[in-house]
């Protein structure tokens, strides 16, 4: 970090907590790039240098980059486990109190609740204060500002770090990161992104696990509304960020679903469908060089998400499909979707085209070869031939 100095005279400073990463072995240096190239990624255009120190990060940013741009990105960058604001002055007591009380009006002390305790580390020994001064009087500044907060030396919610050397270092404990590991670290997959609560859950579950993903939507214009299309967009931007930047592909599948209307039993609709959304997101994805389909399906949740019915999806799929929500109730879906702000957006009331089409009494337990001699007496092919050659693609950001 000394080195850098020169380099990074002026900038703010970040340090951020390695979760995962640091427990990897021969191939950390792996993560750690793939991280720092991503955290970068999303600070520009701002310019920022990133060194590792010790297990953690130290961010260095433009000091015209404003600090909710460096929050936001640390907030939705998976592999970041928590980061606090560094602040550094000169062993200056007066400097020192200006850091503190401008540490103190951000997180996770802004709240003003709660216990806390200053630590303070002083390699310089020559500093006038000792450690327990430095601590006792700091400690007092936090208490003139937060009134309600309590001092707890043993195990208190919020850290306020004092570190003299050189000069004087000063941080918070960290704020909250994602975790997980950084995306592109695992290779891409294709996310079957319908307007509802679960793939976007889905999509930012595996997106957390380190895979990137392009997203693709099925749309049924003009069964399925404009408006439809436009909330899959807005989701997939919501979601971007998480993901490093995402393509949102639409396939236009009104010719298709009204194909299996009239060349399918009415019972097997939705399972038809679900055949052929496998088909073609399959043939999307090895083009895309996605090597995995992710899906929003939680076993049980409904008729064409039963065991069997799930059987019978995947002998569709020539690619391996990931279900990461397979195990989870509705209501711990949903308050995943609070928590990365898509819950909104997923409750708009714009169909999709499986709620358009849906059997009134759908096939609950199909077996896999029977349904695969209607799919293949459906003749579909050629139409969904057409559909995969003549999709729409929409690019969103990493900073969307
Ligand atoms: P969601 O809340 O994600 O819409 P759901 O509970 O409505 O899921 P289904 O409609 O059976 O369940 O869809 C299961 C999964 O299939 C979805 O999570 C999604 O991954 C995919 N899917 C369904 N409809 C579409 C569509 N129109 N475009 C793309 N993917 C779709
Ligand atoms: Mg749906």
């Amino acid at each position: 970090m000394e080195g850098r100095k020169s380099e990074t005279e002026g900038m703010a400073l970040y340090l951020i907590k390695l979760g995962e990463i640091s427990l990897k072995g021969l191939n950390r240096g792996f993560f750690e790039k793939k991280l720092k190239n991503n955290i970068k990624l999303k600070i520009h255009p701002y310019r920022s240098v990133l060194t590792r120190e010790k297990g953690r990060f130290y961010l260095y940013v433009d000091p015209s980059c404003p600090d909710e741009h460096v929050e936001r990105t640390l907030k939705t960058t998976f592999g970041v486990v928590g980061f606090s604001r560094a602040l550094v002055c000169n062993k200056d007591w007066d400097e020192m109190c200006a850091c503190a009380k401008t540490l103190i009006e951000k997180e996770p002390f802004a709240c003003g609740e709660g216990t806390f305790k200053v630590e303070a580390r002083r390699g310089d020994k020559s500093f006038p204060m000792n450690s327990y001064q430095i601590e006792a009087n700091l400690g007092g500044i936090v208490l003139d500002r937060h009134p309600s907060m309590k001092v707890d030396v043993h195990k208190p919610q919020k850290e306020l770090m004092v570190e003299v050397r050189d000069k004087v270092y000063m941080y918070t404990s960290p704020v909250d990161g994602p975790g997980g590991l950084p995306v592109g670290t695992a290779g891409k997959g294709l996310l079957l992104l319908s307007g509802g609560i679960d793939s976007p859950v889905a999509g930012w579950r595996m997106a957390k696990r380190g895979l990137k993903q392009d997203c693709l939507y099925f749309h049924a214009y003009p069964y399925t509304s404009e408006q439809a299309l436009q909330k899959v967009k807005d989701l997939a931007r919501l979601i971007a960020p998480y993901n490093m930047g995402t393509n949102l592909v639409v396939v236009n599948f009104t010719e298709c679903e009204l194909w299996i209307k009239e060349h399918s039993k009415e019972e097997e609709h939705t399972l038809m469908m679900r055949a052929c959304m496998m088909k073609v997101a399959n043939a999307i994805a090895k083009k895309r060089d996605c090597k995995v389909l992710v899906t929003g399906e939680a076993l049980g949740q409904v008729a064409s998400q039963t065991l069997e019915s799930i059987c019978f999806t995947n002998s569709m799929s020539e690619l391996p499909v990931l279900r990461p929500l397979v195990a989870m109730d509705k209501g711990e879906i949903i308050d995943t979707a609070r928590a990365i702000g898509t819950y909104e957006t997923s409750i708009l009331p714009y169909d999709d085209c499986c709620v358009v089409f849906s059997p009134k009494h759908p096939l609950v337990r199909p077996d896999v070869q029977a349904q695969t001699v209607s799919y293949r007496e459906m003749g579909i092919e050629e139409l969904l031939a057409k559909a995969i050659d003549s999709v729409e693609e929409f690019p969103m950001g990493y900073n969307a």
